[in-house]
C-alpha cells in the first residue's frame, strides 16, 4: 500500500504534467486552425472581390459593345434608306425613259435589250442608250438621259433625193435650181432648250460649207441653257410659198435656216436659199425698217419687243450670249444694219 501511494505520489505530478502537455497542445491544435480559417477566409473574400472586379469589366465591355452594335444598326438602317431611296429615284428614271423611248415610228426595244435594261437596274445607275438618230424633232427629252454626252446629240446628215428629208422638203423649201444641190446641204438633228427650259430635239438644214460651225454654235448656246422656242424646218409651217411660208413660220416663233427663196423685198436670192442664214426666236428679234421716219415691222406679235431695250430674256442685243457665240464662229448679225435691222438674223457667207 505504502509503496502504491508512494508510486501514486510520483505520478500524479507525471499526470498532471501530461495534462498540462495535452493542454497546450489543443490550444495550439485550435490556434493554428483559426489562423488556417481566417486565411481561407482571406483567401476567398479576395477571390471574391476580385471575380466581382472582373464581372463589373465584362459588363461594362459587353455595354460598350451594345451601344458600338446599336450605332452600327442605326447606320445601315440609314444606308438601306438612302439606298431605298435611289432605287425609287431610278425607277422613275426608268419609267420617264419607257415613256419617251422609243420614239414613234421607230422599232420597239427587243427581248433582249429589255433583258439588258433589267439588269442594269440592278447594277450600277442606268444610262439608257439614246442615240439622235432615234429621236424626232420636237420631242422633250430628260436631261438626265443625255448628262455627259450632249455633244453626241448635234449631228448633220447628207440629204439623198428619196429619203424622209428629201420626202419633206421637196416642192416646198428646195425645188431643182442652178444655185444649190441637195449636196451641197446638211439635214442637222439638234437639242436646245425651250421657253418652258426643257430639252428639246431641233432640226435645221445648212449648207454643208458651214454645217460644223453651226454644230458647233448650237452645241454652244445648248451649254450656255440659251433659249429658243422652236427649231423645225420651215416645211412644217408651210403655206404655199416660200415668202408666206417664211411668215407661217416667224408668226410660231421658229427658229430656222434653209428655204429656197427670194430676199425679203424680191430681187437677189437670200443667204437663206443657200443655206447661209439663220433666223433665231423671230418673235422676240423682229425685222424692222423706217418708213417716213416711223420704225415698222411685219409680225403684230413682235411688237412687245421692238424696243430693244425690254428686257426680255429672248431678245439678242449686241455681245449678249447668243451674238457672242455666233460672232465667235464667225457668223456676221443683221441687228448691226442700218435700216432695214434684221435682229434675229445670222449669217456666214464662206
Ligand atoms: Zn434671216
Amino acid at each position: 500500500m505504502k509503496n502504491d501511494n508512494r508510486r501514486e505520489q510520483v505520478e500524479q505530478p507525471m499526470k498532471k504534467e501530461n495534462s498540462h502537455k495535452s493542454g497546450n497542445t489543443l490550444w495550439i491544435l485550435l490556434f493554428t486552425g483559426m489562423v488556417c480559417m481566417f486565411l481561407v477566409m482571406g483567401l476567398l473574400c479576395y477571390s471574391f472581390v476580385g471575380m466581382k472586379k472582373e464581372l463589373q469589366k465584362n459588363s461594362r465591355t459587353a455595354e460598350k459593345k451594345d451601344i458600338e452594335l446599336s450605332e452600327t444598326i442605326s447606320q445601315m438602317k440609314q444606308e438601306i434608306q438612302k439606298l431605298n431611296e435611289k432605287v425609287l429615284v431610278q425607277e422613275q428614271e426608268i419609267a420617264d425613259y419607257k415613256k419617251n423611248a422609243p420614239v414613234q415610228g421607230e422599232t420597239a426595244q427587243n427581248p433582249q435589250e429589255e433583258a439588258a435594261e433589267e439588269n442594269a437596274m440592278i447594277g450600277p445607275p442606268a444610262r439608257p442608250a439614246l442615240s439622235v438618230d432615234q429621236l424626232q424633232p420636237g420631242q422633250i427629252i430628260d436631261s438626265s438621259q443625255i448628262q455627259g454626252s450632249e455633244n453626241t446629240f448635234f449631228k448633220a446628215y447628207e440629204i439623198s433625193e428619196g429619203d424622209a428629208v428629201y420626202n419633206r422638203i421637196y416642192g416646198k423649201s428646195y425645188y431643182e435650181n442652178e444655185n444649190i444641190g441637195l449636196q451641197d446641204l446638211r439635214y442637222l438633228k439638234m437639242l436646245h432648250y425651250n421657253f418652258n427650259h426643257e430639252v428639246q430635239v431641233g432640226e435645221m438644214i445648212v449648207n454643208a460649207a458651214i454645217s460644223n460651225d453651226v454644230l458647233s454654235v448650237f452645241q454652244e448656246l445648248f451649254a450656255a441653257e440659251y433659249e429658243i422656242q422652236s427649231m423645225r424646218l420651215i416645211d412644217d409651217y408651210w403655206t404655199g410659198d416660200g415668202d408666206s411660208s417664211d411668215s407661217n413660220s416667224i408668226d410660231n416663233n421658229n427658229t430656222s435656216a434653209f428655204c429656197y427663196r427670194q430676199i425679203t423685198g424680191g430681187g437677189n436670192l437670200s443667204n437663206h436659199a443657200y443655206g447661209r442664214a439663220i433666223d433665231i426666236n423671230p418673235q422676240q428679234n423682229p425685222y424692222v425698217w423706217s418708213s417716213q421716219g416711223q420704225l415698222q415691222w411685219s409680225h403684230e406679235n413682235a411688237s412687245p419687243y421692238v424696243d430693244r431695250a425690254c428686257g426680255d430674256p429672248h431678245v439678242i442685243v449686241e455681245n449678249d450670249v447668243c451674238y457672242n457665240i455666233f460672232a465667235k464662229y464667225g457668223f456676221s448679225w443683221g441687228g448691226l444694219w442700218s435700216d432695214p435691222v434684221d435682229y434675229q438674223h445670222f449669217e456666214k457667207e464662206s
